[in-house]
């Protein structure tokens, strides 16, 4: 990208607050070697949070707020996105690899008959042509994945790994002013229903307790939960677990599931196959309860217990019980 080219970055809200993957993407934008960084607020109600934004790293903030864009539809936030670039005129537009963001960069590349890089790990603009680094093949390689560059080009970049931003000396908020009356909004929101298992998403989660096959049974998996709720933890799962319906999908970490990096990642019955790995490897600290003492897990743990989980997690909860209080 040119010196002066702006890096746009996309700021998903949910429930009135920035979700946190989008604001690493400041952090990415400044760590880039681009000129301005923009950012484009979206949401209903959200005002404070593009002044938050603004003492983040971005030297503008557009704010597209509107009652319709409360909750995330295709439609709402490419009119919002769109308004931002055409406002901002940007070399890059950066978007979180979160469920949206999977669902946005396509659409707005595809929109332009451009192609997109998508979960990158880093990028970089020379010479008309756009790369992204990636994982491949489940992670075990990193590759450098070249597109020509697209005006602007759409890069999804990988939760979970820039981090936060600095607070910095705050940019200005300029409201977009979108009128989303004059948007073809073909979804209708119905409803929301909450699915259970802990009050924080996983991806946000600063402690996740995830279960694996060696727990035995959906029965048996209540262990799993009742270490989370003493442990003050969000509930994860393997693919095995929920191929086996014992939980439902959206707990699945890895490959095909959600992409976590918490502070403390405990894995119990968990094997740490490959595909699992990819989705938690980047957590702070891992710790493992595993019989099996060469479990590939064990490579990636700070902490390893082998041993029976049924014998040593309701030990873990009393203790834990015990130290908080009960
Ligand atoms: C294309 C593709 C995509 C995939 N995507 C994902 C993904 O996103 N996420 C994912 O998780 N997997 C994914 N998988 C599946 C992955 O390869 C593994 O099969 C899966 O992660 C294994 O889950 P597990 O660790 O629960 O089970 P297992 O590998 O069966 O491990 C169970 C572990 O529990 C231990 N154990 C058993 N009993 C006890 C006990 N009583 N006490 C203590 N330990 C015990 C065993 O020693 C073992 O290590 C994918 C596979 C493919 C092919």
């Amino acid at each position: 990208m040119s010196s002066e080219a702006t890096t746009l970055v996309v700021i998903e809200t949910s429930a009135g607050a920035a979700r946190d993957q989008s604001l690493e993407l400041l952090a990415a934008a400044r760590a880039s070697d681009a000129g301005d960084v923009a950012a484009v607020v979206i949401g209903a109600g959200v005002s404070e949070v593009a002044q938050r934004v603004a003492g983040l790293g971005a030297d503008t903030v557009y704010l597209a707020e509107d009652p319709a864009l409360e909750r995330y539809s295709t439609a709402g936030y490419v009119a919002a996105i769109e308004s931002a670039i055409a406002a901002s005129d940007p070399g890059v537009v950066l978007i979180a690899g979160t469920t949206s963001g999977r669902d946005l960069t396509p659409y707005l590349a595809a929109s332009r008959g451009q192609e997109c890089l998508t979960d990158c790990l880093e990028f970089r603009i020379e010479e008309g042509q756009a790369i992204g680094v990636r994982p491949v093949y489940q992670g075990k390689m990193i590759a450098d994945v070249t597109i020509p560059a697209g005006d602007p080009t759409f890069i999804s970049l990988r939760a979970g790994v820039f981090g936060q931003p600095a607070e910095l000396v705050g940019g200005e908020v300029v409201e977009l002013g979108l009128d989303l009356g004059a948007v073809d909004m073909p979804v209708e929101f119905v409803g929301l229903s909450q699915a259970k298992g802990g009050d924080t998403a996983l991806e946000d989660a600063d402690i996740v307790v995830a279960g694996g096959r060696g727990v035995g049974s959906a029965e048996q998996y209540q262990i799993i939960l009742d270490l989370a709720q003493a442990i003050g933890g969000t509930v994860g799962a393997t693919r095995a677990v929920t191929d086996l319906g014992w939980r439902p999908h959206h707990e699945q970490i890895g490959q095909t599931g959600a992409n976590v990096r918490p502070k403390l990642y405990l894995g119990v019955g968990v094997s740490g196959a490959v595909q699992h790995a990819v989705g938690m490897q980047n957590s702070e600290t891992i710790v493992a309860i595993n019989r099996d003492p060469d479990a590939p897990i064990f490579r990636m743990a700070e902490i390893g217990v082998v041993g029976d989980l049924h014998e040593i997690v309701p030990h873990l909860i009393a203790k834990l019980e015990e130290v908080r209080g009960g």
